[in-house]
């Protein structure tokens, strides 16, 4: 008879992708934790092993496959090493991965945790489900909650809904309960997470929208801010936008991704929207928010984009001046409609230039838009030390560094700024005089 094998104490999680996937890992953590195991520094020192993958991007999927290729002598020298493939690389079917990596023993779709955990129950002395309690981020001064899962647009650029699926919503009350839990546990600021959490609730009685939760999640006690993450365009409604101007926990911050600013581009993305929509939103949410802080996403060298249409976008940045970008070259991703009807055409050399072009304009603008705080009040909430120094974030979503808070994490504290530059505050502690 084969021996049973050796019950795990430890476990390593390794992580790539987006916001959702860390807010995946942390709860997963949390949960291995209550099982009593902890954490080891690396994959070879752990006895459960987790890789949390991303398919946004080839370069995402392939480091991914590296990973797994590294894995394998260690599973070799060590077979009662448990090795887990999680994420959006892992799709209904499990059939032709498990041949390709014969070396992970589980396979986890994006937020489900069960198979890993059935797997565990076998080979520990416990009752792995009756200790796990509520998944909940690591205690910190900030988590992440997701609130919906998947996504129903189906840009033609995107793979996520093929991969996380379509649209589930948490009920409220499962939200708020995880807000206070973290809250009991030290954490003063959430963030809700999702692929398109404007469309938080539509599953759900028709009529509990973003707006809504926000409200509920603004009403936990002792929580000091709330954030959410990403938006759609066309799902940001009047509600959500008064929400955010009227709540007091709700910080001033909107991440809209754009993706093009030309119209054609954004017809073959499939994004619903002109360029001239999204510039008439942006006007909507400063009227009602005047203090808000923007932030977007944006896509350079999609399908068949000209010079002219990629100025298109060069321009929105310029009108809009947006307090922080992400931008990616596009990369095609098997399985999209982009992938099946539309040709990769731009030249990877071009793609570069233009997401140079795109850095050093939102440099620029950065430059100026940081610069006017030179000398301003800032309300900041002390989240760790970095290189020394204490560092946070004010309610715009801008990174500051706070001389004087080192002793304050997980505090809101005053403080003015001294210097500035495109991607962080220079603060110390004291309302200006
Ligand atoms: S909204 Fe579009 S880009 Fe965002 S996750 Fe959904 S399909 Fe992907």
């Amino acid at each position: 008879m084969a021996p049973s094998p050796i019950p795990p104490n430890s476990f390593y999680i390794w992580t790539i992708g987006c916001q959702m996937n860390k807010a995946d890992s942390e709860r997963l953590e949390s949960g291995l934790s209550q099982l009593g195991l902890v954490g080891a520094d690396s994959a070879t020192d752990a006895d459960v092993v987790v890789l949390n993958s991303c398919v946004v991007r080839q370069s995402a999927e392939d480091k991914v496959a590296g990973m797994l290729g590294a894995l394998k002598p260690l599973k070799r020298r060590t077979p009662d090493k448990v090795i887990a493939l999680m994420g959006c690389m892992v799709g209904p079917q499990t059939g032709s991965l498990s041949a390709r990596f014969p070396q992970v023993d589980v396979f986890m779709r994006p937020q489900q945790y069960d198979p890993l955990f059935h797997l565990l129950n076998g080979r520990m002395d416990i009752d792995v489900e009756g200790c796990i309690g509520p998944l909940t981020a690591r205690p910190a001064v900030t988590a992440y909650i997701p609130i919906i899962h998947g996504c129903d647009k189906f840009c033609t650029f995107c793979i996520i809904p093929y991969r996380r699926g379509r649209e589930v919503s948490r009920p409220v009350a499962d939200i708020v309960r995880e807000a206070e839990l973290l809250v009991e546990r030290g954490v003063k600021e959430v963030t809700l997470l999702g692929q398109n959490v404007d469309s938080y609730g539509h599953d759900l009685d028709g009529s509990t929208d973003l707006g809504d939760l926000l409200s509920a999640v603004n009403g936990v006690e002792g929580l000091e801010r709330v954030r959410f993450l990403t938006s759609h365009p066309n799902d940001m409604s009047d509600h959500i936008i008064d929400q955010v101007a009227d709540l007091d926990k709700v910080c001033e911050h909107v991440n809209l991704p754009f993706q093009a600013g030309d119209d054609d581009v954004l017809r073959r993305m499939r994004r619903g929207y002109t360029a001239d929509d999204y510039r008439g939103l942006i006007d909507k949410i400063r009227n009602r928010i005047p203090n808000v802080s923007l932030s977007t996403d944006l896509i350079v060298g999609f399908c068949g984009e000209t010079d002219r249409q990629f100025g298109r976008t060069l321009d929105m940045l310029r009108d809009v001046r947006f307090d922080k970008v992400h931008s990616a070259a596009y990369s095609e991703r098997e399985g999209t409609i982009a992938a099946r009807k539309l040709a990769d055409d731009v030249p990877a050399e071009e793609k570069k230039a233009r997401l140079r072009a795109v850095d050093s304009l939102q440099e620029q603008v950065l430059t100026e838009i940081n610069g006017a705080l030179q000398g301003q009040h800032v309300e900041v909430l002390v989240e760790g030390i970095r290189r020394g120094k204490a560092h946070g974030r004010n309610r715009n979503d801008k990174i500051v560094y706070v001389v004087g808070a080192e002793d304050r994490i997980g505090e809101v504290v005053a403080a003015t700024v001294e210097a500035t530059g495109p991607w962080s505050l220079q603060a110390r502690i004291g309302a200006a005089a």
